[in-house]
């Protein structure tokens, strides 16, 4: 058995690698171990998780940001975009339409805004929705810090899963691509009020930009185990032309960053074999069947987009984001069909938590 088979071995045995097998293997080029290892995770997830892929219909609520992060397309000083809010009105007519889809539940994404005001309107606008949808619809959000006493109020609420990806496990790089007054330990210190106030627990990374080693990305990984998260939307930078990131760098290699997305996914499905894995859209930006990709590299979740289509192109966190002028119906036709060809089912009307969350309760 060569060196690579023996680590893939003895990670599907103890769901673990250590720093340098995770190096080992993101840097791996052989194309038929790269197939091997999806080939495993998948394995691993089609034994743990099952065969159904879980739907959020994504609800992206607004552009508006107080964070000016380098790599984002709406930080706060890219001039360029224009800016929305969806009204309350709006955004449960999409929570209807992922309701009536029966996707089951929802992510309701944008800005971080910490006004009075703000809050409120999340928290009304959650309570409206469990109760337009008889609280059948799961909802999960995705508004980036606030305080404790915030992420509380939108619990009790009836939001029961929050997604804050940490970026970076390095504090070192962490400030490399954000401006001097975002903390790396500010965002720690919000993960674990997320916990504490009872949500499932998601975070995530960006890798694949210039200065970061796989060595690093190990790291990455090896932190999400370590905060023993429930769910995970991790995916590849990519290049925004109005950012500080996008500017420096204006180039990079689709398939290669694919294939990274890929590998990533699967190590992290042999490291925690029962969380939830989001295939995210960045994939589907880097190839048109990126986010199979992701799936049958062990990822069991997508977030389908059923924002209205005039809105989805000012929220473009990157250039190239896919299904800007598809409408919900399309993206629906052809997600089932896409799901379907490999041998994937969607979990329709389920609100697909984590199982990792319940066995940590049980
Ligand atoms: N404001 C919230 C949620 C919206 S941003 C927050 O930051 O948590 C959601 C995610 O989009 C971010 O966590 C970041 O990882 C990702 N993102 C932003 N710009 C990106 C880019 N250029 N390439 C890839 N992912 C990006
Ligand atoms: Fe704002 Fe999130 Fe973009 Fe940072 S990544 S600028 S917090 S929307």
């Amino acid at each position: 058995m060569n060196n690579f088979d023996k680590i893939l071995k003895n990670g599907l045995e103890t769901s673990s690698f250590s720093e340098e097998e995770l190096v080992l293997m993101l840097d791996e080029k052989n194309p038929e171990n790269i197939q091997k290892l999806f080939d495993s995770a998948n394995a691993v997830k089609l034994e743990i998780v099952g065969n159904k892929v879980s739907l959020r219909g994504l609800i992206e609520i607004g552009n508006v940001c107080r964070k000016n992060c380098f790599y984002c397309g709406i930080r706060r000083e890219n001039f360029k975009m224009e800016r929305f809010e969806l009204s309350q009105n709006e955004i449960l007519a999409d929570a209807e339409l992922a309701w009536k889809f029966k996707y089951g539940s929802i992510v309701l994404q944008g800005g971080e805004i910490q006004t009075e005001k703000h809050i409120t309107f999340i928290e009304d606008t959650v309570r409206k929705i469990k109760s337009l949808t008889n609280n059948e619809l799961g909802i999960t959000l995705s508004l980036g810090e606030q305080s404790l006493e915030t992420y509380r109020y939108w619990f009790e609420a009836g939001a029961h899963r929050y997604l804050l990806r940490i970026e970076t496990s390095s504090p070192e790089i962490y400030g490399r691509i954000h401006p001097a007054d975002h903390l790396f330990n500010e965002r720690l210190q919000a993960l674990y009020d997320l916990r504490t106030a009872g949500f499932q627990l998601g975070s995530g990374i960006m890798f694949g930009f210039d200065g970061q080693t796989s060595a690093d990305m190990a790291r990455d990984l090896l932190f999400l185990k370590k905060l023993d998260v429930d769910m995970v939307g991790m995916g590849p930078y990519s290049i925004h032309r109005d950012t500080p990131m996008g500017r420096v760098h204006p180039v990079q290699n689709n398939a290669d960053m694919l294939t990274l997305g890929c590998k990533m996914i699967a190590l992290l499905r042999i490291l925690m074999p029962d969380i939830n894995i989001a295939s995210t859209t960045v994939l589907q930006a880097l190839a048109p069947d990126g986010r199979e990709k992701g799936l049958l590299a062990g990822a069991n979740v997508i977030m389908p987009n059923v924002s209205e289509v005039r809105f989805r192109k000012a929220y473009q966190l990157y250039d190239n984001k896919p299904g800007i002028d598809e409408n919900a119906d399309c993206t629906r036709n052809a997600l089932e069909q896409s799901l379907h060809s490999i041998g994937l089912v969607p979990a329709y009307n389920e609100w697909g938590d984590s199982k990792h969350f319940k066995n940590r309760k049980n």
